[in-house]
């Protein structure tokens, strides 16, 4: 089945055309035909889009929205790579309490996404106009299904979701820990239970997405437990610009101090903090790792990050009375064994130890990286949330097929 997967960020848009091997051909695999992004979107943006079989296309031009940006993807996808889609799957960030699966879109889901606006302003209403501006462009005859960000962690109990604050406040503004990155934690999950033949709801681990940003969860047979991003993606560990955990009342405090409003300190926790304000100097692991010899900040920052995620590491440990395994994944997890080292720096006395040769050898593929005799192995697996969303969006859609 060919599946055009939609990424509707707040100015940008991602996109992959997926054949995904069907439950009527057990043995076929997945094929990944075309992918693109469009960054910038609301000024001049860059485009950059390159198929199987075509020459890449990269310009720079003026873009409107995202409904303007999901036409010139069709029309590229349309002159460059005629077959017809068989599907579309839209990654939706929130899901609020309501969706704790994939579903297939209709006004009733599309109205239900639209009433979330509130817990993701920047993102949800970005979705959905990615979703209405495919719909119009592609016609009723295309299924379309959202596979949304939190509902792998719908699955935590109420006393790691909950907040201690008056229960009623909660109650009366959807106040919980929703957590986030769920496609990329279901995924890792999905795919440490294949490599290692492990049954999915036997599947203990600790799984830590490092990009730019960056979450922990606790899986336990198969299903989140725990996560470090909570009410908002800004909760929990150290990321590019995102502070994660804080004193909340450093909030009150620097907003009367500094004489700003809320939101402006909302926005430096978000925009401002994390590597990039510890450092001064970037939000990008790399460059930091680059100049830590040299420059102190950016070293203070490295440390700080992997301090911090070693801290969950051990909590979650606690959490799950123990682990088989902690998977690493998203650009600096992938890619830093420096990092990795440092994060499991010292954690021997429980089992886990990595193997360092193994560790230097690893750069963006998937593969285990501890000592062979270790009690938690630790792996890399590099994420890959569109091809889960070409999969939910496959299955969604057949089994459409055989219940009409
Ligand atoms: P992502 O958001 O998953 O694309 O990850 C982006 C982050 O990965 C940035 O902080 C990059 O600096 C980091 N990253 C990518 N490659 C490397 C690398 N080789 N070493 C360290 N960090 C890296």
């Amino acid at each position: 089945m060919k599946v055009l997967v939609l990424n509707c960020g707040s100015s940008s848009l991602k996109f992959q055309v997926i054949e995904t091997a069907t439950a009527a051909a057990p043995g076929e695999r997945d094929r990944k035909l075309a992918r693109g992004l469009i960054e910038r979107i609301g000024e001049k943006a860059t485009c950059r889009f390159e198929a199987t079989g075509s020459r890449p296309h990269a310009e720079e031009v003026f873009i409107r929205d995202h409904d303007e940006a999901v036409q010139k993807v069709l029309a590229w996808l349309d002159s460059n790579y005629r077959a017809r889609l068989d599907g579309v799957g839209h990654r939706v960030v929130h899901g609020g309490d309501h969706f704790t699966t994939s579903v297939l879109i209709d006004e009733e889901v599309i109205a239900a996404i639209e009433a979330l606006n509130e817990l993701a302003p920047l993102h949800n209403p970005a979705c959905l106009s990615g979703i209405r501006a495919s719909q119009a462009a592609l016609g009723p005859s295309v299924p379309m299904v959202a596979v949304f960000d939190t509902s792998f962690h719908h699955t935590l109990p109420d006393y790691a979701s909950v907040y201690a604050i008056p229960y009623e406040l909660s109650l009366r503004h959807g106040i919980r820990r929703y957590g986030f990155h769920g496609l990329a934690h279901r995924y890792v999950a999905l795919r440490y239970a294949e490599i290692t033949a492990t049954p999915s709801d036997q599947v203990n681990i600790i799984t830590l997405h490092l990009g730019n940003g960056c979450s922990a969860s606790a899986i336990r047979g198969g299903k989140s437990v725990d996560t470090s991003m909570g009410f908002t993606p800004l909760e929990g560990l150290v990321m590019g610009t995102r502070s994660g955990d804080l004193d909340p009342a450093v909030v009150g405090h620097l907003a009367r101090r500094e004489g700003i409003d809320v939101a402006v300190v909302e926005k430096w926790l978000n925009e401002k903090s994390g590597l990039l304000g510890v450092s001064g100097r970037s939000n990008d692991m790399r460059e930091l790792i680059e100049h830590a010899r040299e420059d102190e900040r950016a070293h203070l920052a490295i440390e700080i990050f992997c301090y911090r995620a070693r801290k969950y590491l051990g909590a979650y440990l606690a959490a799950l009375g123990g682990a088989d395994a902690v998977v690493f994944s998203g650009g600096i997890g992938e890619n830093s064994p420096h990092v990795r080292a440092k994060i499991c720096e010292g954690m021997e006395w429980c089992g886990l130890e990595v193997d360092e040769e193994r560790n230097a050898a690893v750069l963006g593929v998937e593969e285990r990286i501890s000592l062979p005799h270790a009690r938690i192995h630790v792996y890399v697996i590099p994420s890959d949330e569109e091809l889960l969303i070409a999969r939910d969006t496959t299955s969604i859609i057949e089994k459409g097929r055989v219940d009409a």
